[in-house]
């Protein structure tokens, strides 16, 4: 049995970051473990409702009282740029770090996760330069400008499952349009973005980005329940969006809401077949299948069902599971204990269940300490299954099949979620009659995972409220605000003259 060595020495504590300092939260200490190999590496310390006021009252005092909300668009440009070189000329240990908080593949950290948080930062800085105004003028001799003002202090909670990537869009975003921000990482992922937050305090003045740690219901809900904050934007679970928006909901907080997904990846027999198993492939175990945007739902025309089912468990049986730190491994292990342990019983009741298990659905034989599962897939007994309507959040694709393209259509969105979907045809009538009948806010045809940041990423129904991209961040972390004024005097009534 091997042991997996831990990515690089963990930081004995994990504290808070207000006003570019350390920050000593009141709460408890909270354990943190290193997926890899199960063992407990680190403790955070909790930031409670005391730690919330202070970073409230360092972000709203630079917010209210500094120039940075005024900041010209060529300074902005500058500050952003410079985060980004920061988070590239400190790739190798961000990099690290992320691992050792989400266990995910550290080749995939550095070529993807730390470029797109890079990115992030780049897409604003050019994003701004070029931002619009409104401006209209009216036969009565009025000028009005409608000018975007900074929102004001803005909480950003982050999830666990890319944090980097996921959390320096908000940060980004929040930066670029004037803010200042509180940021709140997942308690199961704190090192990378607290590290972040510290080698950002020579670009960024104090107070605009703090960084509170801790857990959902004490540090997060403290956090959106706070008075003083003017914007709440949150990655997470749909059942805690739910609670979130209901706390925010108490002060009239707007939110954004980036939430789960169950997305129907559907195959047509008229499919560059190849490709699509490649994209099934990848549409479901990338990122440790730790992914929103995962397509978990596999709908495959009957036509190219078992052959298409057939080939896919073979090449899932030839994926290579393990050390994260190892070039080669393709999943690494599930974020936690708790994480793996209910993925795993999603398993065993898909046999009770009906459903088949066609590979898969046990823990690693050979790797007991760290939290590793076989990547595995599922053939459904109807779209009604369990495997097909929640959430797994894993590597783990549920097969369902398909007649007509209507019966798609259906199945597709027979479900509470509407995030991203996938389709495969090299059909244009097909593609366009699909991808217009998607409840989804995203629609990929014959690729996986297009991220184009200018436009709006987010989900219908269930999957979410709002979007994240350009405009939609502009609109998002600005207050707009309408002036009105007459070209030339205007003879006013004159009110208690007599006339
Ligand atoms: P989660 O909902 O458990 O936690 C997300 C964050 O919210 C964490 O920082 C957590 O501490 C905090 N939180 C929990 N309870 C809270 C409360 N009451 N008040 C305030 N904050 C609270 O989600 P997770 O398990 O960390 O992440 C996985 C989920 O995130 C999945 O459902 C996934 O689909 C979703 N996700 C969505 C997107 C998207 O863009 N739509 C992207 C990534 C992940």
């Amino acid at each position: 049995m091997t042991n997996f060595q831990n990515p690089i020495d963990p930081p004995e504590i994990v504290k808070g970051w207000i006003d570019n300092k350390v920050h000593h939260g009141k709460g408890k200490e909270i354990p943190v473990f290193y997926p890899g190999n199960g063992s407990q590496v680190s403790v955070l310390v909790e930031d409670t409702e005391d730690d919330i006021d202070k970073a409230v009252e360092s972000a709203r005092r630079t917010f209210d009282k500094t120039d940075w909300s005024k900041l010209s668009v060529e300074k902005r440009i500058e500050v952003l740029e410079a985060c980004r070189q920061v988070i590239l000329d400190n790739i190798d240990e961000l990099a690290l770090l992320e691992c050792l908080g989400t266990g995910l593949i550290l080749r995939e950290i550095k070529g993807f996760h730390l470029q797109r948080a890079a990115y992030n930062f780049r897409f604003f800085a050019q994003y701004i330069s070029q931002a619009h105004g409104e401006r209209y003028d009216n036969t009565d001799g009025y000028l009005t400008l409608v000018n975007r003002e900074p929102a004001g202090v803005v909480g950003l909670i982050a999830p666990w499952n890319a944090p980097m990537a996921l959390a320096t869009m908000k940060i980004a975003a929040a930066v670029a349009f004037g803010n200042c921000a509180i940021l709140k990482p997942s308690e199961q992922t704190p090192f990378s973005l607290i590290k972040l937050a510290t080698l950002l305090r020579d670009v960024l003045p104090e107070g605009v980005l703090n960084l509170v740690n801790g857990r959902g219901p004490v540090t997060g809900s403290s956090l959106v329940s706070h008075p003083g904050i003017d914007r709440i934007s949150f990655t997470g679970g749909t059942v805690t969006g739910r609670q979130v928006m209901s706390d925010a909901g108490k002060q009239l907080t707007p939110c954004t809401m980036e939430l789960g997904g169950k997305s129907a990846n559907i195959v047509f027999a008229s499919a560059d077949y190849e490709r699509a198993l490649d994209g099934a492939l990848i549409g479901i175990f990338s990122n440790n299948g730790q992914q929103c945007l995962a397509g978990s739902r596999i709908l495959v025309q009957e036509k190219i069902f078992d052959k298409f089912v057939e080939e896919f468990v073979q090449r899932t049986k030839k994926i290579k599971v393990g050390d994260p730190l190892n070039d080669k491994t393709e999943i690494g292990p599930i974020a936690s204990k708790q994480h793996m342990e209910r993925i795993l019983s999603f398993a065993e009741n898909a046999q009770k269940e009906g459903d088949k298990v066609l590979v898969g659905g046990k823990r690693l034989s050979d790797q007991k300490t760290g939290f590793f599962i076989e990547p595995t897939a599922v053939l459904a007994s109807s779209n009604n299954s369990k495997v097909c309507q929640e959430e797994i959040f894993g590597p783990f694709a549920s097969f369902v099949p398909f007649k007509s393209e209507e019966e798609a259509i259906s199945i597709a969105n027979d479900t509470e979620f509407g995030l991203v979907s996938y389709i495969w045809s090299d059909h244009m009538p097909t593609i366009m009659k699909v991808s217009e009948s998607m409840r989804s806010g995203v629609v990929w045809v014959n690729t996986p995972m297009m991220r184009e940041l200018r436009a709006p990423f987010g989900g219908f129904k269930n999957s979410g409220v709002g979007r994240e991209g350009g405009y939609s961040c502009e609109q998002f972390y600005t207050e707009e605000k309408t002036v009105s004024i007459p070209k030339t005097p205007l003879n006013l009534k004159k009110f208690g003259d007599e006339l």
